[in-house]
């Protein structure tokens, strides 16, 4: 991880979809910047607004340092997170 994409968290669960939403502000904004790239999205990520209701995935790749991420939530178990993922 690089300066920039150390920015997003790691969790292991989201506690709420407020932290999911935050991550996910964080992410738009990295995306912006150009300094990461979408690979792979359930929904894009401007859609990913208001109520979270469902499950959503996004991959993304950071374009500073290649590191490679998965964020998602499925709001019918509760289960979500942010992690690594290997590089390929
Ligand atoms: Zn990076």
């Amino acid at each position: 991880m690089c300066q920039s994409c150390k920015q997003l968290h790691i969790y292991n669960n989201f506690r709420s979809t407020l932290q999911y939403s935050h991550e996910i502000s964080k992410i738009r904004a990295l995306v912006k910047l150009g300094d990461m790239s979408v690979e792979y999205a359930t929904m894009p990520l401007e859609q990913v607004s208001g109520e979270i209701r469902g499950y959503y995935r996004h991959e993304l790749r950071c374009c500073l340092c290649g590191q490679r991420f998965a964020v998602w939530i499925d709001t019918s178990d509760g289960s979500g997170g942010l992690c690594l993922l290997d590089q390929q």
